[in-house]
């Protein structure tokens, strides 16, 4: 599969005022963001509902897949009333044995000790036709650990997503886009029919299902550029010099 056969993927972390520049945007950036989304014709959604329809229903837009990775809670408290107010929703890839808890896997300051969703927001934007994502157990580093860890944490994490929001867990994310060889293949015999990487849009580059491309966002990409991005993507250009 070609990356012009998949639909564009956007990938964030934190939406808040205080996000800083490298992990998130505020509030009033995604507004005019996805005000900007709507008004280029598309419809932003989740993974699963994209790559089922890349090319949409008539009159409802062209699907554009917005994740989230980590399951910040301010994606609860900013993001999604605001995806909300305009019809789209999102992905958001749970990292399953923290949730209601706290980044705790990484020792950098910016990133480290930033509130995580609990079961009952997931069920939430479950309940509002989010799609609930696995992002692992505890968010370890999978090209680091032993096959056994990696399919506990990439199965593992599937089952007890799915049994704690009781809904379908379809679509994984590998942490810090790290995996081996045999990781995409362990993801698809898990029962999950996609996975996204933290890999960008090149020229000409292939995509699969289990190895998605996309293009982060982040406080750091001013407007102009996100505007330039987006306008390519909207007439079916991934990659080149716009990624
Ligand atoms: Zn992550």
């Amino acid at each position: 599969m070609t990356p012009d056969k998949t639909p564009p993927i956007l990938y964030y972390h934190r939406v808040s005022p205080d996000a800083a520049p490298e992990t998130g945007v505020t509030p009033a950036q995604f507004r005019d963001q996805m005000r900007f989304l709507k008004v280029l014709g598309f419809v932003g959604t989740s993974l699963e509902k994209a790559l089922a329809c890349p090319t949409g229903h008539p009159g409802t837009g062209v699907p554009i897949a917005l994740t989230f990775d980590d399951g910040y809670e301010d994606n609860f408290a900013f993001a999604a009333p605001i995806l909300l107010e305009l019809g789209f929703t999102a992905t958001i890839f749970f990292v399953v044995d923290r949730m209601g808890g706290r980044a705790d896997w990484t020792t950098d300051p910016v990133w480290r000790g930033h509130r995580l969703m609990d079961v009952s927001m997931a069920r939430d934007l479950v309940a509002s036709g989010f799609e609930a994502g696995s992002h692992t157990l505890t968010h370890p580093d999978l090209a680091r650990v032993d096959d056994r860890k990696a399919r506990e944490e990439i199965s593992g994490s599937r089952e007890r997503l799915s049994h704690i929001l009781s809904c379908p867990v379809t679509t994984f994310c590998y942490p810090y886009g790290s995996f081996r060889e045999g990781h995409p293949a362990m993801v698809r015999d898990s029962g999950y029919r996609a996975a996204r990487t933290v890999r960008r849009y090149r020229p000409f580059g292939k995509s699969d299902r289990f190895r998605l491309a996309c293009r982060p966002v982040s406080g750091r990409m001013g407007f102009p550029r996100y505007a330039l991005t987006l306008g390519a993507y909207r007439l079916g250009i991934k990659g080149g010099d716009l990624s």
